[in-house]
């Protein structure tokens, strides 16, 4: 017998048939003898439909001037969804309890809509397990030291399924999801990615962080902070196959290079569509305009991506760098008011229509010629990279936003993913 956490996404959660079919498979679970503690998402489409009412009444929102309500607002699609699966639990004969964030407690901090979790207590939990209920705890969601409702950023009950995995030292966190696995990239872009039967932690931690949505970030830092035994997995596969074949589906983030099954030198593509290039243009060129202008710019909560600064000319130089989408008008109206009349720089430029993608492989490291690979790929599609950075175990691109799809398909078949690894 062993506590095992499973995490349902929105669209494992997306109706009440696809709910009832998550019941009877937990409860497969509970009465193989596992102590189960189930993390569900909002159902799908629910999380996006509430924000979308907040933006109705406040068209011009940024994510901080609403924060509190926000967070309020949207972890309620949690809490609608932990309380149907219990039902739908309680329904197939199987004892279950819901329990919201702040009522475990989830304790975080007070950065509304990008909380971070702080603690978890378990007492309650424990008690319930070993009374023989399934507890189901909301993903996404937790309190604040004050009581407040907070959530963990969008992708969240990722973050939460694994805390509560860690928290609770259990034998195996399982995300399932709408696809079986991890795959090479995105398999909805290029329908030739392969699924990984494993995936080193260093690899999931570059593909999450360069937007492979599959898994949030924070969830696969939890797992590596903690050891949590993580596996990526389907929730379509009939809720009454066999659990040994189950708990082997998937994909496993494994923390030992040597248990990688395929060594490959580029395990997979990732790509982005959040971030926005800034350029400073006709920048003094002098020591401290880097940080006269990055520094401004984190002075103001923004976190910056890639940055290039160009040769000077005539004593002149170009300055650009990349950040998050939602942080670019700020970003541009800053530099404007604060930074252009002290460097004496004569123009902002920003360009939102951009991408990222990247190739990420723990064989780089030992390998030479693979961005230039990737360099010469682009260009026999002809397209234009516009930054480049680097760093042991990935090579990351911005391109022109409506190249993103092509871009990614060509670098899938030139390093021959589809394949797998010999
Ligand atoms: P959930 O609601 O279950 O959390 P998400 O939509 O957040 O599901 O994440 C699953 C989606 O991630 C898949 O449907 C797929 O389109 C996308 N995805 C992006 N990159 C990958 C990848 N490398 N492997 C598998 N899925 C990926
Ligand atoms: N429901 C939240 C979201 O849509 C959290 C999650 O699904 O992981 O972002
Ligand atoms: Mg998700």
């Amino acid at each position: 017998m062993a506590l095992i956490v499973h995490k349902y996404g929105g669209t494992s959660m997306g109706s009440s048939e696809r709910i009832r079919n998550v019941a009877k498979r937990v409860a497969k679970w509970a009465r193989a003898g596992h102590q189960m503690v189930v993390v569900p998402s909002a159902m799908s489409g629910e999380t996006n439909r509430l924000l979308a009412l907040a933006k109705e009444l406040a068209p011009a929102q940024q994510g901080e001037d609403y924060g509190r309500e926000l967070d309020a607002l949207a972890a309620t699609g949690e809490q609608a969804s932990s309380a149907l699966l219990a039902i739908a639990l309680q329904a197939e004969g199987m004892p279950s309890v819901s329990y919201a964030g702040w009522q475990v407690p989830i304790k975080t901090n007070s950065a509304y809509t990008k909380a971070r979790i702080e603690s978890i207590d378990d007492a309650r939990i424990r008690t319930d397990l070993a009374a023989g209920k399934v507890v189901i705890v909301t993903g996404f969601q937790g309190v604040d030291a004050s009581g407040n409702i907070t959530t963990l950023g969008r992708g969240g009950s990722d973050t939460s399924a694994v805390a509560v995995a860690a928290a609770m030292k259990a034998e195996e966190c399982l995300i399932y999801t709408d696809v079986d696995g991890v795959y090479t990239t995105d398999p909805r872009v290029v329908p030739e990615a392969r699924r990984l039967h494993t995936v080193s932690f260093e690899e999931m931690l570059e593909m999450a962080s360069l937007g492979s949505k599959v898994l949030q970030i924070r969830s696969v830092e939890f797992a590596g902070k903690y050891k949590v035994k993580l596996r990526v997995l389907s929730s379509f596969t009939p809720w009454d196959i066999n659990i040994t074949e189950e708990a082997a589906s998937g994909t496993l983030i494994t923390f030992e290079e040597d248990e990688q099954m395929e060594q490959a030198i580029v395990s997979g593509i990732a790509f982005n569509r959040d971030e926005a290039k800034i350029s400073v243009l006709g920048v003094p060129d002098k020591p401290g305009i880097a940080y006269q202008i990055l520094g401004a710019v984190a002075d103001a909560n923004v976190e910056v991506d890639m940055i290039i600064q160009n040769i000077s000319k005539d004593g002149k130089t170009d300055f650009s760098f990349t950040v998050n989408r939602n942080d670019y008008a700020k970003t541009i109206d800053l530099l404007k008011a604060k930074v252009l009349p002290v460097l004496g720089a004569s123009e902002v430029q920003g360009d939102t229509k951009i991408c990222k993608v990247s190739i990420v492989g723990i064989g780089m490291r030992s390998h030479v010629g693979i961005a230039s690979k990737m360099f010469r790929s682009l260009s026999e599609e002809g397209i234009n990279i516009q930054m480049i950075s680097t760093s042991e175990i990935k090579t990351s691109v911005v391109i022109d936003e409506k190249y993103m799809e092509l871009a990614v398909r060509a670098l899938h078949k030139a390093f021959d993913l589809e394949q797998a690894p010999v």
